[in-house]
């Protein structure tokens, strides 16, 4: 009897596992065509100077609609990506759209995730390097952020790697950086041209005593390296203000601007350029 029932559970637990695997493997199809067919678009968002509140940069960003499903969360899909052997491709096609869009934004920086799968090509570099050339992007605009997952597997191949495409002349940043076993070690190693601190740390600030402590510590330490700290996850000014005031230079976050079509970046930095003018044109009159 007993025996009868935990074969009943089992089947009851394979039935579930082959719904799951079926559903990843429609999913992974899916994306695959996604790819191709460049059904996959890129949203930005602002990246704003911390004393100004200008928008001085973006942040490329990757969506996906899916036909039928709608829209899909990249954290949901790049880890499909990365085991399925596209991540390099959807990769690419993100930094080239995000490459080519900054070309209407002369004085924008533009940040583009890198994936482990990605960074772990030693081709990589030269990806990068062509799309450079294709789309006559300045390469000192373009910042690569990198997420510590790979690097605590890979510590001299992620060297290897910064120091080539820092030779490109593009700007590597630390992603998510206070997110999980982050190493002040790693602040001093790779040579990192910025820092991102992670939400889950900037959302407390004002509420929890140790995340504030963290995030004095962590801001004091990398400007007395003299790496440069932006602030993620920002949704309100008092949240801002005190990241600012531990030392960030720039803070990104749904209240400075959430991740948009490319028309928008472009209807804002007009407002923006606007503003500028109003206020020279009223310090002249
Ligand atoms: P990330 O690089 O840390 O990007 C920041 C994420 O936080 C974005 O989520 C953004 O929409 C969200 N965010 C920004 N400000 C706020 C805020 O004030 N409040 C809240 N609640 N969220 C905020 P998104 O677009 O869903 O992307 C999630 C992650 O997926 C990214 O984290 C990045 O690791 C990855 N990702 C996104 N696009 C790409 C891509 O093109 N390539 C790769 N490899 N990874 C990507
Ligand atoms: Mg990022
Ligand atoms: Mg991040
Ligand atoms: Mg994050």
């Amino acid at each position: 009897k007993a025996k009868e029932a935990g074969r009943a559970r089992m089947t009851c637990y394979e039935t579930a596992m082959d719904a799951h695997r079926e559903e990843r493997n429609a999913l992974e199809l899916d994306l695959r065509r996604a790819i191709e067919t460049e059904e996959l678009t890129v949203a930005y968002q602002p990246l704003v100077d911390a004393s100004s509140c200008e928008m001085t940069g973006v942040e490329a960003l990757v969506r996906w609609n899916r036909p039928g499903h709608g829209p899909i969360s990249p954290e949901a899909f790049i880890p499909i990506a990365e085991t399925s052997g596209l991540i390099e491709a959807l990769g690419l096609l993100v930094l080239r759209k995000a490459c080519k869009a900054a070309q209407q934004w002369p004085d924008l920086r533009v940040a583009v995730n890198v994936s482990p799968g990605q960074f772990r090509n030693p081709a990589f570099a030269d990806y990068v390097r062509s799309v450079l050339n294709e789309t006559g992007i300045e390469a000192e605009r373009v910042t690569l952020e990198i997420t510590e997952g790979y690097i605590i597997q890979n510590p001299e191949r992620t060297r290897q790697s910064i120091e080539r495409l820092k030779a490109l002349g593009v700007k590597v940043a630390l992603d998510d950086f206070g997110s999980g076993f982050s190493s002040i070690g790693y602040l001093r190693q790779f040579g990192f041209d910025r820092i991102k601190i992670d939400r889950s740390l900037t959302m407390d600030v004002l509420e929890d005593n140790r995340a504030r402590e963290m995030l004095k510590a962590t801001v004091a330490l990398a400007r007395s390296l003299d790496i440069p700290v932006t602030a993620e996850g920002i949704e309100t000014e008092e949240q801002g203000r005190a990241l600012q005031g531990f030392g960030c230079d720039e803070l990104q976050g749904y209240f400075y601007g959430k991740p948009m079509p490319e028309p928008e970046i472009g209807k804002r930095l007009a407002v923006q350029l606007a503003a500028v003018l109003d206020e020279e044109r009223g310090a002249a009159a």
